[in-house]
């Protein structure tokens, strides 16, 4: 289960924003996830309550995660195409010399701060 260590870097960050911007408090925080992740929603935002920090500011932090499509693209070729058809092997020319060139991470699109 992944989803935690994903949550957990998560916190890093939005902790990080918080003493940088000094925010009184953190509505909703809307991310978006490459689909390369496999993310299970249901997973993420368990995850997401169980590891909440104790401050103040985000006791009622919720969380909007959004799955972006990730795109392969072949090192040989450049044939790209879409990471669910087929993980590394290209459509094109058969070798398994790709990379995801997007898609490949997590990251805060926006949030609701006060
Ligand atoms: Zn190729």
């Amino acid at each position: 289960m992944h989803e935690l260590s994903l949550v957990m870097s998560l916190w890093d960050i939005v902790n990080q924003e918080l003493d940088e911007k000094k925010y009184k408090k953190i509505e909703k925080i809307y991310l978006s996830a490459g689909e390369s992740l496999g993310i299970i929603n249901e997973f993420f935002e368990t995850s997401f309550d169980a590891v909440k920090s104790e401050r103040p500011e985000t006791k009622d932090t919720k969380v909007v995660l959004t799955t972006e499509k990730s795109i392969v693209r072949c090192n040989n070729c450049q044939e790209q195409w879409n990471y669910i058809d087929s993980w590394y092997l290209c459509p094109k020319c058969g070798l398994a010399d790709s990379e995801i060139i997007s898609g490949k991470g997590l990251n805060i699109s926006s949030m609701d701060v006060e």
